[in-house]
């Protein structure tokens, strides 16, 4: 969307707001919130001039953390609520963004397979996941939750947080959960939930959902699937085989996803769902002040977080409406070309000698590094690389991230090279915005040229 359009629809659905407002008697702004026009001036400029202080993350050249801008049509959808401030807290704080709330949840609940889900938005990913896990334990108090060394490290601090036993188990050289480490513990009888993931942090690796799936039938314990980064990707689960993990979703007791993420909405949004809606009874309490105007639910009464920004809600709700979660219109085009991006540079990085690929990437996230005899050889390698190809000029810059991992997991990725360290530092590639597809192999190029031979 280009400036302009963004412009004249925001003007648009101020006026329109105004309209609303106009219905009112006129307030007369008091003095106290006056604001002398050449502060603000001034500090306006302070501010751009200190934000430059970043990343190009809007660039396809910047090729490392998960990080993008919105996308314009969700900033729309922010800007217009926030002009209401409306808080999804509880229907009276806000009826209409908690209708679209409601109804985005509604969305992604049927994406995944779980069309009677019981859920609402968060402030992101670690939020809603503790509201998962705090559940898992409020159904199973004396059970153990189970994760793989390769969760996301929120979920062992939050276990600790809310006091529930945990087992964290080793991941496989591919950097997804051990079955075989699994088993025994299942045999017990003692675990309660097991957390999956599908889009691990580090690698993008999808954890084997549709093993747990078939272990559950038989040893009866929930799964909590953190697909945070990766849940998008439920899009291409039926047309592209490399991502039917992804149909399991439906086998699941609770899910978080982050539009903040893959989603093109700003900071602000994850969600959490629950397959069973009875779960919330394990969230009664009373609220003497702020539920009194129907018996309709109020999504403050199934969260542990209180007030919630509606404008997230409305954000997320006009971003469905212009981009479905489907697969060939919506979020399935992009996704398509994000994965294909991997694919490419992954491609572009086994036809290198002087770079080495260390995963085929199961989503969009590529991990390599500068080719090398030995591990110490390769971190040293891969520090200096990560700094010339960041301070390179403008037009030929890549910002890339990186990811340390045991260097035992070479035995079996790459058994040539000499393990003289116990680390191994790589570099990491989110190549999460669709234009990375016309830049992933000329981004290999341009580090191809950096890397010292
Ligand atoms: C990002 C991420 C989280 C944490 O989410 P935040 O939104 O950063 O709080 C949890 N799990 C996974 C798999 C993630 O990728």
């Amino acid at each position: 969307m280009d400036l302009d359009t963004y412009h004249s629809l925001y003007q648009r659905g101020q006026n329109a707001l105004k309209d609303w407002e106009n219905q009112w008697p006129e307030v007369r702004v008091d003095d106290t919130l006056a604001v002398d026009p050449t502060v603000v001036e001034k500090a306006v400029t302070q501010l751009t001039q200190r934000l430059t202080d970043n990343y190009p993350f809007f660039h396809p050249q910047y090729a490392g953390q998960m990080l993008k801008p919105p996308h314009p049509v969700a900033m729309l959808g922010y800007m217009l609520a926030m002009q209401i401030n409306p808080n999804n807290h509880a229907l009276d704080g806000g009826p209409a963004t908690s209708k679209m709330e409601k109804e985005c949840v509604e969305a992604l609940g049927r994406f995944f397979g779980l069309p009677n889900c019981l859920g609402h938005l968060t402030g992101g990913g670690t939020m809603a996941n503790l509201e998962a896990l705090w559940v898992a334990k409020q159904l199973h108090p004396d059970r153990f939750i189970v994760f793989s060394e390769e969760a996301h490290y929120t979920h062992k601090r939050m276990c600790d947080l809310i006091g529930a036993d945990y087992v964290q188990i080793p991941a496989t050289y591919k950097g997804k959960m051990d079955l075989d480490a699994l088993k025994p513990l299942l045999e017990d009888g003692q675990t309660g939930t097991v957390v999956a993931t599908l889009g691990t942090t580090s690698l993008g690796a999808l954890e084997p959902l549709e093993e747990l799936v078939a272990l559950k039938e038989k040893y009866k314990f929930r799964i909590h699937l953190d697909t945070a980064y990766g849940g998008f990707y439920r899009a291409l689960a039926e047309s592209d085989p490399d991502l039917s993990a992804f149909t399991w979703t439906k086998d699941c007791n609770s899910i978080v996803v982050d539009p903040h993420k893959h989603g093109l909405q700003p900071y602000g949004c994850g969600c959490v769902l629950f397959a069973d809606p009875g779960v919330g009874q394990v969230y009664q309490h009373d609220s003497p002040y702020t539920y009194f105007t129907s018996d309709e639910l109020h999504l403050g009464e199934i969260s542990l977080e209180c007030s919630r920004p509606g404008a997230a809600a409305a954000a997320l709700w006009l971003t469905l409406q212009c981009f479905p979660l489907e697969a060939e219109r919506g979020f399935g085009p992009i996704l398509k070309k994000t994965r294909q991006a991997a694919l490419t540079m992954a491609q572009a990085l086994e036809a290198s000698a002087q770079l080495t690929l260390l995963h085929p990437p199961e989503l969009d996230i590529v991990t390599f590094f500068p080719t090398g005899e030995r591990v110490s050889e390769i971190n040293q390698r891969t520090e200096q690389l990560f700094t010339t190809a960041m301070t390179a000029e403008p037009e030929a810059t890549v910002y890339l991230a990186k990811l340390t991992i045991p260097s035992a997991r070479l035995r079996a990725l790459h058994p040539d090279i000499t393990q003289d360290a116990e680390s191994l530092t790589v570099l990491r590639s989110c190549l999460m915005k669709p234009e990375h597809l016309t830049t992933a192999t000329s981004i290999v190029g341009q580090l191809i040229s950096l890397v010292n031979p």
